[in-house]
């Protein structure tokens, strides 16, 4: 981690009356075209801000809390910190990050499986006292070096373990004993939390299941005498307001029936995706070229033909920006920039892949697009969990520019929602933006 004396200073850019995305990244492009044709990312703070506003209309009773591991960028931090969301911190560098942008360590969980002894002391030296905690082994650590902690149980969900079997949580017949544990370690345990993946296909079904689990672990620690007050229901929103929207109709009468608000138990999620993702656009260019024809011959017509595909090779591939396809994430088809596009219509098998020759570095298997050339643009949305501002850390010898905008009147919401980002101390400047 970097001290703030280092960092580099995030301009944002405030687009005039009818400037859009778009034109920013054009113009971005324009420079680009006589400069290096280098990828950069155009981040929309708006877009933050748009997340934020569909959240609290859709589950109002629900607090978010940002993991910070989906996007780190310091002004992502700065706009939801202002918007007064919590954060979940995985480690000592993203809670000192938090910090430092004046959240409050009561608006702070450390939540990760296996807490290095530096950062549970961290947390206890900057008062960070609620913990995420799903083993006995990190009960004794956290009662040895954090006794004043707050616990939240975490418990794996039958939806998680069939993503992942190595998932994060204990199960509901070890609860009994770790709250026992506790109880005569002297810590306390104040609430539990659980997370749904967004593959996760029957929400009704998984939310179920947790949200009893979840009641079963209140009973048993209430019954042991813990005050437990908070649940928190993890993460898995994708951004689309229809899957929010599903995700609330899931847990409404459960939390009604399981989790009244008379009961004063704080319900909490931890939204990272749903945030960020759609906020961040990736702009890279195409480098190479290759076509493949294939011969074959079409029985029921008896005759030859013949599928071409093209291969583009792009400055950008998975040991970059595309890094999630190497843990088996699928990326979706970019859209062309329009100085790509042509008046022919006609579309062609292609694939997407990075610059390295190797052949791990595919990005896009497949999708159709029109027959593209060497140093044409693809736009990549949906880009802002993809770890893009760690690039841009680099980005002095890597050249992998992130630029921040927001619209005028996405900024006149935010300076009401109380966000004031022109504040120099914290390296953020404003600038105009005219077409
Ligand atoms: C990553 C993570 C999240 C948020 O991820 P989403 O992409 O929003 O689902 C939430 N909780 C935990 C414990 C995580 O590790």
């Amino acid at each position: 981690m970097k001290g703030f004396a280092d960092k580099p200073n995030y301009i944002i850019e405030l687009l005039e009356g009818s400037v859009t995305l778009e034109d920013v990244i054009d113009g971005h492009i324009c420079e680009q075209t006589v400069m290096e044709k280098s990828a950069f990312v155009v981040g929309d703070l708006g877009a933050l801000m748009q997340q934020h506003a569909c959240w609290q209309s859709v589950v109002p009773q629900v607090l978010p809390y940002y993991p910070v591991k989906c996007n780190s960028s310091p002004v992502v931090i700065e706009v939801l910190a202002s918007l007064g969301l919590g954060f979940v911190c995985a480690n000592k560098a993203e809670v000192s990050l938090v910090l430092e942008h004046g959240v409050p360590p009561e608006n702070i969980i450390l939540s990760s499986g296996f807490k290095q002894l530096a950062h549970i002391k961290y947390a206890a030296k900057n008062n960070i006292q609620h913990l995420v905690c799903e083993n006995e082994a990190e009960l004794s650590k956290i009662a040895r070096l954090h006794p004043n902690a707050k616990l939240l149980l975490q418990l794996t969900t039958e939806a998680q373990a069939a993503e992942n079997s190595m998932a994060f949580g204990f199960s509901l017949k070890n609860c009994r004993h770790l709250l026992e544990k506790a109880k005569d370690l002297g810590i306390d345990v104040v609430g539990a939390s659980f997370h749904i993946p967004s593959s996760c296909e029957d929400l009704q079904q998984a939310y179920t299941h947790a949200l009893s689990d979840a009641r079963c672990v209140f009973d048993m620690g209430l019954d042991l005498g813990f005050n437990m007050n908070i649940l928190d229901i993890g993460g898995g929103f994708t951004g689309s307001e229809y899957q929010l929207k599903q995700v609330e109709s899931a847990i409404r009468t459960l939390l009604d029936a399981y989790f009244p608000q008379l009961s004063g138990v704080q319900v909490l999620a931890q939204p990272g995706s749903f945030y960020v993702a759609s906020a961040f656009s990736l702009a890279v260019n195409i480098i190479g070229k290759k076509i493949k024809t294939q011969s074959w011959n079409c029985l029921s017509q008896g005759e030859k033909r013949e599928d071409t595909e093209f291969l583009y090779y792009m400055n950008e591939g998975v040991y970059g920006p595309f890094s999630h396809k190497l843990l088996g994430n699928t990326i979706a088809a970019p859209s062309l920039h329009k100085h790509a596009l042509c008046a022919e219509e006609a579309v062609y098998p292609s694939s997407l892949w990075g610059p390295s020759l190797d052949q791990l570095d595919q990005v896009v298997e497949h999708c159709l697009l029109p027959e593209l050339n060497v140093g044409d643009w693809l736009i990549f949305s949906n880009m802002g969990t993809c770890g893009l501002e760690d690039l841009s850390c680099l980005s002095s010898s890597i050249d992998f520019p992130v630029y921040y905008i927001i619209s005028t009147s996405d900024w006149y919401k935010m300076e009401e929602a109380g966000v004031a980002l022109n504040n120099p101390i914290k390296n953020f400047s404003m600038l105009q933006y005219s077409a």
